[in-house]
């Protein structure tokens, strides 16, 4: 009997978009470690070549840094073009340029009879302009990119795509309206991309991250003096069962299981990776 494994995932291609950031860089170390030939499609082009060449030189996979704003439909084809010419035809993509923004985070966590004077510390505080932003990363973010990278998949009845979608998808957190309702799009765009290209042979799945200390969420989740954890650190800390933030390498093996022929009956899910955090009613 042969046994289970990614071999499948040899040598194919896969773009992943914001593949320079820091989940990005461990997701690209996952489908180098089974030999694809990756392209790192990011807006920042000098940090996408450096993690392309640093990940290239570890590994048996081909791996390349490409320019592209997920945002501008022109850039994005013109990076398909040089990606088709470099790599050959699109396998795979991973949708994964997003994040939240300071603009579109109220400074208090609910409204008391404390603040209500200070209402540009609230809600009514935000401005129009972050919460563009963050829709516009997340959700036109992920739209504009399956439709241009998954054109070669259509052609060969056969492709995947995985989204990042996040813990404040199920459940909003507090200070960041526009971030949770932007994920929670991400796995309504999930299901009905599934529905829609399932007899095309393109299947879609996204993976939601619990807590990873990164560099868009630092300032909310440590003190920047001390090092420490902020009050609201150590609030998630103490609502992740397994009572730790994550790992980025903590996503690799969710996501080569959703890319690989072994979940070749799996579209429309959303799977958490959070240390028991979804799991957790807080009591
Ligand atoms: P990051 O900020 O480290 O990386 C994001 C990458 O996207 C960067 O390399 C950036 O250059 C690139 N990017 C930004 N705008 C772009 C654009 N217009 N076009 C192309 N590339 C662009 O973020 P991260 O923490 O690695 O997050 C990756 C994904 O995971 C995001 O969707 C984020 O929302 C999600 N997520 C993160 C966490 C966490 O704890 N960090 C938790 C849940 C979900």
């Amino acid at each position: 009997m042969k046994p289970i494994s990614f071999d499948d995932l040899k040598g194919k291609v896969c773009v992943i978009t914001g593949g320079a950031g820091v989940l990005g860089n461990a997701l690209v170390k996952a489908l180098a470690s089974v030999e694809m030939k990756i392209a790192i499609a990011d807006i920042n082009k000098e940090v996408a070549d450096a993690v392309a060449a640093e990940i290239a030189a570890e590994s048996n996979a081909t791996v390349i840094g490409i320019e592209a704003n997920v945002l501008d439909k022109a850039s994005l084809e013109k990076a398909k073009l040089e990606i088709n010419e470099k790599l050959g035809e699109i396998d795979i993509l991973i949708n994964g340029a997003g994040g939240n923004s300071p603009q579109a985070t109220t400074k208090v966590e609910q409204m008391t009879e404390e603040n209500i004077d200070k209402l540009e510390d609230t809600f009514y505080g935000l401005e129009m302009e972050g919460f563009d932003k963050v829709f516009a990363l997340n959700f036109k973010g992920t739209l504009l990119p399956t439709m241009v990278f998954t054109k070669d998949m259509l052609k060969k009845r056969k492709g995947v795509v995985l989204n990042i979608s996040s813990m404040n998808s199920y459940k909003p957190l507090t200070k960041i309206p526009a971030y949770s309702a932007a994920k929670a799009s991400i796995n309504n765009l999930t299901q009905w991309l599934a529905v829609h290209l399932a007899k095309v042979g393109i299947r879609v799945n996204a993976i939601a991250p619990g807590f990873f200390i990164t560099n868009q969420n630092r300032f909310l989740v440590t003190d920047e003096k001390t090092g420490n954890f902020s009050p609201r650190g150590q609030k998630i800390v103490n609502n992740t069962p397994m009572g730790k933030f994550g790992d980025p390498e903590d996503l690799q093996g969710a996501t080569l299981f959703l890319i690989s022929d072994v979940s070749s009956f799996v579209t429309g899910v959303i799977i958490p990776v959070d240390g028991g955090y979804s799991a957790f009613g807080g009591v």
